[in-house]
């Protein structure tokens, strides 16, 4: 082995770490660098199902990989540990398993839950965060069905379910709701027309991004499937009883026994402790993917606010531009390894596809709009995609949803 490899440290092996990992573990020989990924859990997880395990649809078990099972150990040292501090001036990062130094550095710590300080928040509502998160909520929604079931004092509000925020993630859920209800009704003999769900939007609009058309049907066929929406409805606090909002400056009391958070992430919170101008956990980017004043510190991912130049607003925080920025900075490394100069990122905006539930759904794919069992079989043929690109195909054909 050389004696002067260099250090590269990747942080994180969600879409933005482990797509790095996989891509420069192709690219250079075990002699050129010595590279370490360090992952707060043994398994990758599938973060953009989250919202299905949620739900109950799939288990928590099937979003998860071991990372080991597609890394090569001979040219990428793993370590399960969780990073508690990142020095990037002694250019060391702190960990509850040793002190790693790096000379090249690449952090993808990915996101977290974001509550904006409102109150009872983060006590009395589930999030839809990470695999225990998930787990958590799934169980807890069934618990309630059996209770409802169960007991002779029926309480109604086992069976009303409030989702705060119709975004990608609300809408997501709420699809996956809408599927899995009918399971539930069947096993514990619920009837289905007592159950309540409601969405809790602030915005007068959802889904910005989308089309009338688009948006019309999602909310079309969420409401055909019992979902009731309250659009321009800014939740102000969570209590055990479920979600406080305002309706023409007065707070009404919505209730539920389960509160479900959907309305909002941010970068990981060890973004702020350390770099200078990271704003909800997020630090904007040179074009190369590096951070002003550090060219051997990049950040990825959900921790990123990559603005492409001649443009004013960031990219929006997705696991498709994850990978894009992992695959690329893959490819920057190699070229610092080999004295060259790093390459701008250029972002490829394949489209955006919003499911409801397992056989609907809604979507942009290469500047056309699409609907219906079309976007569905789209987003099952993404999601196949991500696995394919991190794990190869074994790895897909054992994950994938075919
Ligand atoms: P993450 O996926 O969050 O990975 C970060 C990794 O770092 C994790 O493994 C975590 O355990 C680890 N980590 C965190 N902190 C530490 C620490 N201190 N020490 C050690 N390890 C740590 N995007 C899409 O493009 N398409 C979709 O369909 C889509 N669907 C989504 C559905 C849901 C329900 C949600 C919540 C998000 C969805 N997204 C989707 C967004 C997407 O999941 C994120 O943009 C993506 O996960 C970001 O990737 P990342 O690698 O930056 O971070
Ligand atoms: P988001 O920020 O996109 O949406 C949050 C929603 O909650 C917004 O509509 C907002 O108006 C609402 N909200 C905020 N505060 C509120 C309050 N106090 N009361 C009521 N409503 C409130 O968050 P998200 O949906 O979690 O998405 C996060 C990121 O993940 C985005 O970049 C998104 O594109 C991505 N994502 C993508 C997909 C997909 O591509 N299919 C799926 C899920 C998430």
């Amino acid at each position: 082995m050389a004696q002067n490899r260099k250090k590269v440290l990747v942080l994180g092996a969600g879409y933005a770490g482990l797509q790095t990992v996989t891509k420069l573990q192709k690219q250079i020989s075990a002699d050129e660098a010595e590279i370490t990924l360090i992952n707060k859990n043994d398994y990758h997880y599938e973060a953009t199902w989250l919202h299905e395990a949620s739900a109950g649809t799939i288990s928590y078990e099937d979003l998860l990989y071991p990372v080991k099972s597609v890394i090569n150990e001979d040219k990428v040292n793993f370590v399960k540990a969780e990073v508690t501090k990142i020095d990037r001036n002694a250019k060391k990062v702190e960990t509850d398993a040793g002190i790693f130094d790096f000379d090249i550095l690449v952090v993808g710590l990915g996101f977290e839950s974001e509550t904006f300080g409102i109150k009872g928040m983060k006590d009395h509502a589930f999030q839809i965060e990470n695999v225990l998160t998930s787990r958590n909520l799934a169980r807890h929604i069934e618990d309630k069905f059996a209770n409802y079931a169960a007991s002779k004092e029926k309480d109604d509000r086992d069976l009303a379910i409030l989702v705060g925020g119709a975004g990608f993630t609300g809408i997501e859920f709420l699809g996956e709701l809408t599927d899995r209800i009918p399971e539930l009704c069947n096993k514990y003999g619920v009837d289905q027309s007592k159950v309540k769900i409601t969405c809790v939007e602030a915005a007068p609009k959802m889904l910005p991004m989308f089309s009338d058309d688009l948006v019309n049907h999602a909310v079309n066929y969420l409401e055909n499937k019992g979902v009731e929406f309250k659009i321009a409805t800014p939740i102000v606090a969570c209590n055990e009883n479920g979600f406080v909002v305002k309706v023409n400056d007065e707070e009404q009391q919505l209730e539920a026994n389960t509160s479900v958070w959907a309305a909002g992430v941010r970068g990981s919170q060890l973004m702020e402790a350390s770099f200078d101008g990271v704003k909800r956990g997020r630090i904007v980017n040179e074009q190369d993917l590096t951070i002003a004043g550090h060219d051997d510190i990049f950040v990825i991912g959900d921790c990123a606010a990559f603005i492409p130049a001649g443009e004013e607003r960031p990219l929006p925080t997705t696991a498709q531009i994850a990978m894009q920025q992992g695959e690329h900075v893959a490819k920057n490394i190699k070229h610092i390894l080999e004295g060259q100069p790093t390459q701008e990122f250029d972002y490829v905006d394949r489209g955006t596809v919003c499911s409801l539930g397992s056989n609907d759904g809604v979507g942009i794919v290469y500047g056309r709009d699409i609907i219906g069992k079309k976007a569905a079989f789209m987003k099952k043929v993404i999601d196949t995609r991500a696995v394919f690109k991190l794990g190869g195909i074994g790895l897909a054909f054992k994950k994938g949803k075919f």
